[in-house]
């Protein structure tokens, strides 16, 4: 039963969630003193709830319903959220096709921003009510959101099956939920593309094949970690000093430096102390960015001005002002000019680097050349980049997982047989997890840990416990990794080129399961380091076609077939005994066997050899074993298809294996009755007399057909009797 809420008057109060607290209604939880949005906001903020992944973006954790316009649809969009948000609400419950496990925040934020999208759709339709929509509006979406469009109206692409179905959803949901909505509901007899679902609607794949995701090519898998090991291993230790630098630095010359003197007349006692402090240790002064220098010249600058490439901002913040204004050139020029002839200009961090090994190994140079700040802070990115893609390459850890791990995350190395070392970090595992993910552990190797060690060093503020990367953009990282790699920066290094080519994280780990899978005990070790939930899908992860369904198969056939042989062989000694097998296919088969005994017979055997062990009789027997099957009061032996009853009957005269569950054994020339069938047909025989004893006299055509089978099951036994006693007498 379902409970239907009149559509009533509107007055901008729900029927079943007026006043309702949104989080409590979903079951998420908040800390203390947050306000908790409320039903009737128009936005509601679920930034601060707990468990939130950190890869959910900032955008989809508040939901805006002020963009749809209409009060009546805002409301419906509110009812249908939470409605979804809290399957167990006593008005969610009875509906019929409500959802009966509460939606993500993640897959709420989705579809509230489709149905934004349809009602505003609609709107331009000309629709003024969800009553209006009928199936050719519904079609008309669909092709709205499923094919792009160019300036003229021209079909010039498809949109993925993803999008259509997100359409397609939000219609079907409509339509599940109707009955909930207060002021505005589809009719109740639409029923948009036939009831189908949605993903039978978007034309979604099945699923079922291959793993779509490729692995990473080889040749931009090879460069590319060398690269990044070699950034972890020879750079790190340098851009973990370059980002103290630059963070030590941004407290002095930052414009965010806390009591910097805003304007005034110029500071020329502190700007002549910092000066002679410059030229005291023999400091060049810092230098200007290109970009800045180009903008000074389009200013009118002169290209010759001494004073062109002189970071006069930071040398006032240095000096306590928040900026260098023009008009104190007048007064500084002077002391400006004769230190710049003293000490000289120079780029403001890394001036005197360190050296290091070329990645080529061939010479020894220093790790960089001086930069400016901004490209101090991009070099320090590279190398976090770098850690990440030695992480997520080596460790085939989620994107989810990877923006999960914290500060501190590295468990104490572990030495459990003498002379290893087991590293492992500590992240959560999200996908299929309740809110707030599962905690879980990673056994990673020693370049892994290290790297997630550099990681933290260039951790802007490394307190215990905060994210150790956030939510990062690894496609934009790792196409910036690539062009510094590629430019003169890192060829200076002898760093091998990254040929172009598509790499993120889901290629990465798949690159990983399917180096894993392929070597002994790869799959199960791919399932338990990948935490699939089950082999099936490491299987299918890795394309392997060895996997373990596979050698099941494999097993339960040889099981089979072994059996088979040991039937055939026990058929062969009885025939030998002279118990023959009795039913329609009898006669070929003791043909067959008389075949096999005149090859072992030594009287009859033209050639010398003679052939008597068990061994070589299961060679002569292993191709009829290849045809037998098991039927419940019977073997088959499926020689021929053409001549199958079963297959006949059923009208599939080629099928490659018979239908068992068909039989009629009595009457099919590839059936043959055994003693061991013998119990079977005897206990039907007596079965069925008690069914013919118990019909009443008018039942004459049950009793007829009863009459039958117990006649036949008779002939059976009686066959089979015959056939296991006349060879024996004979032989007697
Ligand atoms: S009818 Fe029975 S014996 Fe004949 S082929 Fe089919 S399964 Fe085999």
């Amino acid at each position: 039963m379902t409970t239907s809420i009149a559509v009533s008057p509107f007055d901008d109060r729900s029927a079943v969630f007026a006043g309702a607290d949104v989080c409590r209604e979903a079951s998420l939880s908040l800390p203390e003193g947050v306000s908790r949005p409320r039903f009737e906001d128009d936005i509601w903020d679920f930034t601060h709830v707990i468990g939130l992944p950190a890869q959910m973006a900032r955008c989809t954790r508040r939901f805006d319903f002020a963009a749809i316009t209409d009060p009546r649809w805002r409301l419906v969009a509110k009812e249908l959220v939470l409605a979804m948000l809290a399957p167990r609400h006593p008005a969610v419950i009875p509906l019929p096709r409500a959802y009966r496990t509460a939606l993500h925040l993640t897959s709420c934020a989705g579809r509230l921003g489709e149905l934004t999208r349809f009602l505003t759709w609609l709107g331009s339709q000309g629709v003024a009510s969800l009553e209006q929509i009928d199936t050719r509006l519904c079609e008309a979406y669909l092709a709205h959101r499923r094919y792009v469009l160019d300036e003229h109206g021209t079909v010039v692409g498809e949109q993925s099956h993803g999008t259509r179905r997100a359409a397609a959803q939000i219609v079907v949901d409509l339509v599940g939920y109707r009955e909930l909505f207060t002021a505005d509901r589809v009719s109740a007899d639409l029923r948009p593309w036939g009831g189908a679902t949605a993903s039978a609607v978007a034309e979604m794949p099945c699923g079922r094949g291959q793993n779509k995701t490729p692995p990473v090519e080889d040749s931009i898998l090879q460069p590319m970690l060398a690269a990044a090991l070699y950034l972890v291993t020879a750079l790190g230790p340098h851009a973990v000093e370059l980002a103290r630098e630059v963070r030590e630095a941004d407290l002095t010359s930052s414009c965010k430096t806390e009591g910097l003197r805003q304007g005034g007349p110029a500071p020329t006692a502190a700007l002549t102390r910092l000066l002679a402090e410059y030229e005291r240790t023999c400091t060049p002064l810092p230098m200007l960015a290109d970009h800045h220098i180009a903008g000074r010249l389009a200013d009118g600058w002169s290209g010759d001005d001494p004073l062109l490439s002189v970071a006069t901002g930071v040398l006032a913040r240095q000096a306590g002002s928040s900026q260098f204004w023009s008009r104190w050139f007048t007064a500084l020029r002077g002391p400006l000019e004769a230190t710049i002839a003293a000490v000289g200009v120079e780029k403001a961090f890394a001036r005197e680097p360190a050296g290091v090994l070329a990645a080529d190994g061939a010479s020894s140079l220093p790790w960089t050349i001086p930069l400016h700040r901004l490209q101090a802070v991009a070099l320090v990115g590279i190398v976090r980049t770098a850690a990440i893609t030695v992480l997520a390459t080596v460790s085939g850890m989620r994107a989810s997982e990877l923006m999960e791990l914290r500060v501190g995350c590295r468990r104490p190395p572990e030495e459990p047989v003498p002379g290893f070392t087991r590293f492992r970090i500590a992240s959560k595992v999200v996908k299929g997890q309740p809110l707030g993910g599962t905690d879980d552990e990673w056994v990673v190797i020693e370049p892994v840990y290290r790297a997630v060690e550099l990681a933290e060093q260039l951790h802007e503020d490394p307190q215990d416990d905060a994210l150790l990367f956030g939510r990062f953009a690894f496609d934009v990282r790792y196409r910036w990794f690539r062009n510094w790699v590629n430019s003169r920066a890192g060829q200076r290094l002898g760093l091998v080129p990254i040929p172009d080519g598509p790499v993120n994280l889901r290629m990465l780990r798949r690159t990983l399961a399917l180096e894993m899978a392929y070597r002994p005990g790869g799959v199960l070790a791919t399932k338990i380091h990948l935490k699939h939930i089950a082999v099936a899908t490491s299987e299918g992860y890795v394309s392997r076609p060895g996997g373990a369904q596979a050698e099941l198969l494999a097993e339960v056939n040889k099981h089979e077939s072994d059996r088979n042989l040991n039937l055939v062989l026990a058929e062969f000694r009885n025939y030998q005994q002279g118990i023959l097998p009795a039913g329609p296919g009898a006669r070929s088969l003791t043909e067959f066997f008389a075949s096999i005994d005149e090859k072992l017979d030594p009287a009859a055997a033209a050639a010398p050899r003679i052939q008597r062990n068990d061994r070589d009789v299961l060679n002569l027997l292993t191709k009829r074993a290849k045809v037998l099957h098991l039927g419940p009061a019977n073997y088959c032996w499926f020689t021929d298809p053409s001549r199958a009853l079963c297959l006949k009957l059923a009208g599939t005269p080629t099928a490659d294996r018979p239908l068992v569950g068909m039989c009629d054994s009595a009457r099919c020339p590839q059936a043959t009755h055994h003693p061991c069938h013998r119990p079977v047909w005897s206990e039907h025989a007596d079965r069925t007399k008690t069914f013919i004893g118990q019909l009443g006299t008018t039942r004459k055509t049950e009793r007829t057909r009863l009459q039958a089978d117990f006649d036949r099951a008779l002939r059976v036994v009686a066959e089979i009797d015959a056939a296991s006693t006349s060879m024996s007498e004979e032989s007697a």
